[in-house]
C-alpha cells in the first residue's frame, strides 16, 4: 500500500512526487508507455510570465510566485542529483513585427496589469532602435517588443530527468508501462487497475495530462482538458548570439536554436505541417536574418494539456478527499509551485482555499460524479 500514487510521469506529476519525496517509497509514479502523448518532452522549454493571467489575477500571482522559486527548483536539483536544467532568468522578450502589432501588445498588457488584484510585474517597451541595442542581429522589419526581467527559460528535458531522478533518489517507486484504466474508491483510500497489474494507494494524484480527461470522473473530478498542438523547429548550433529567450524563439543551453511554437486545435494529430513549419521558419528569418542560413535539423509536434481557460484545473475531490487532480499548461513554469505548494497540499490532505480559483466548477460541469 503506498501512501500517494501519483499517475502520469510528465512534468506535472515529476514535479508533484519531487514535492513529495520526503516520503521516499511510499510514493508511486505510474507512468503509461512511449505509446502516450508527452507535452512534457514536446515543448519549448520558458518559464515564463509575461502575458499571463488576462481573466484571472490569481493566476499572475501564481506564475510570478513559481518564476520566485525556480532558483530553489534548480539548485535542490542539481545538489541531488548533479542534473544542470540550464535555468537562465535574465529576462525575456516578445517581439512585434509592426507597429499595430506593437500598440496591441501595450495595449493588452496595460489591461491585464490593471485588473484588481492583479500583482505587477515590471514590463518595459522597447522601440526598434532600443530592441536592437539588446538584441543584436534583429531584422530590419522588427517594429519592438516588451521585455519582463523575470521571464527566463531552461532546459525542460534536463529537467523531467531531474525531477525523476530526484524522486527516485528519495526512494520512490517509478513505473513506467502501468497506465491506469481504472481507479475505485476503497475505503479511506483507493485501488488502481493499470496495464500491469493493481496497486493501492490511501491518496491518489491525477496528474496524466490528456489522459486527466477519463480518469477524473472515476474519483468524482473533471478535468476537462483538451489537446492543442504545436509545432517546433530546431536549428543547429550557432555562436551564441541570444543572451536571452524570445516568446517565440531561443538559444539552448547547448547551443541550437528552437523556433516555436504555433497553436492548433487539431485533435490528438501530432503530424507536422509543412505550411505551419514554413511560416514559422519565414517569420523567424524577419526577426533574425542570420538564422536564414542555419540548417533545420528536426521539427516535431506536441500537444498542450489545456482547458477550456487555459488555466489550470487543481482540485480535490469533496467525494473521495483523498483524491486529487492536477492538470496545466505552463508546466515547466509551474514546476517550481507544483513542487514547493501543490504537493505539500497533496501530503497534508489539503488543498488551501487559494486553490479554490481552479476548481472546475468554474466551467459549469457537474462536480457529484
Ligand atoms: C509545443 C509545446 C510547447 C510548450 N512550451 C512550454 C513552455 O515554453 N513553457 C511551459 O511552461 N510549458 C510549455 N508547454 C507545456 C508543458 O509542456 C505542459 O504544461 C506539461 O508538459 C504538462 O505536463 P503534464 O504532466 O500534465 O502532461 P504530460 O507532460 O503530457 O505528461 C502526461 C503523462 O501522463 C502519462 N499518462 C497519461 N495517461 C496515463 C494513464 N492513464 N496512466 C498513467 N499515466 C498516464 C503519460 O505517459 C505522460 O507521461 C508546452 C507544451 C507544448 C506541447
Amino acid at each position: 500500500m503506498f501512501e500517494v500514487a501519483v499517475i502520469g510521469g510528465g512534468l506535472v506529476g515529476a514535479a508533484v512526487a519531487f514535492g513529495l519525496r520526503s516520503l521516499g517509497p511510499k510514493i508511486a509514479v505510474l507512468d503509461e508507455g512511449d505509446v502516450a502523448h508527452r507535452a512534457a518532452r514536446a515543448n519549448f522549454g520558458l518559464v515564463w510570465v509575461q502575458g499571463k493571467g488576462a481573466g484571472l489575477p490569481q493566476y499572475a500571482t501564481w506564475t510570478q510566485r513559481s518564476a520566485g522559486e525556480w532558483p530553489r527548483l534548480a539548485g535542490e536539483l542539481l545538489r541531488e542529483t548533479g542534473i544542470d536544467v540550464a535555468l537562465s532568468q535574465l529576462g525575456g522578450i516578445h517581439v512585434c513585427l509592426t507597429a499595430n502589432d506593437l500598440a496591441r501588445r501595450v495595449a493588452m498588457l496595460d489591461a491585464l496589469q490593471a485588473q484588481p488584484g492583479f500583482r505587477r510585474y515590471p514590463i518595459e517597451v522597447f522601440d526598434r532602435a532600443g530592441l536592437a541595442a539588446r538584441l543584436p542581429g534583429l531584422g530590419a522589419d522588427v517594429a519592438g517588443g516588451t521585455y519582463c526581467p523575470i521571464d527566463g527559460h531552461c532546459n525542460p528535458l534536463k529537467l523531467l530527468r531531474a525531477l525523476h531522478a530526484a524522486a527516485v533518489r528519495a526512494g520512490a517507486v517509478y513505473r513506467a508501462d502501468h497506465a491506469v484504466a481504472r481507479i475505485t474508491p476503497r475505503g479511506a483510500g483507493f485501488t488502481l487497475e493499470t496495464t500491469a497489474g493493481t496497486i493501492a494507494a490511501n491518496k491518489v494524484v491525477l496528474a496524466a495530462g490528456l489522459g486527466n480527461a477519463a480518469l477524473a470522473p472515476m474519483v468524482g473530478l473533471e478535468a476537462p482538458v483538451q489537446p492543442n498542438q504545436g509545432q517546433l523547429i530546431v536549428l543547429e548550433r550557432v555562436p551564441r548570439f541570444l543572451a536571452m529567450p524570445l516568446q517565440t524563439i531561443r538559444q539552448t543551453d547547448e547551443g541550437t536554436v528552437l523556433i516555436g511554437d504555433s497553436q492548433q486545435d487539431r485533435g490528438c494529430d501530432e503530424s507536422l505541417g509543412t505550411d505551419v513549419l514554413a511560416a514559422m521558419a519565414a517569420r523567424a528569418a524577419r526577426v533574425f536574418p542570420g538564422l536564414a542560413g542555419a540548417r533545420v535539423v528536426r521539427a516535431w509536434a506536441g500537444l498542450r494539456v489545456m482547458s477550456p481557460d487555459g488555466f489550470p484545473v487543481y482540485e480535490q475531490s469533496t467525494e473521495h478527499p483523498g483524491a486529487f487532480v492536477a492538470s496545466s499548461h505552463s508546466g515547466v513554469t509551474l514546476a517550481a509551485v507544483h513542487a514547493y505548494a501543490f504537493a505539500p497540499a497533496v501530503a497534508a490532505g489539503v488543498l488551501p482555499e487559494s486553490f479554490r480559483p481552479y476548481a472546475a466548477s468554474r466551467f459549469g460541469v457537474r462536480l457529484d460524479g
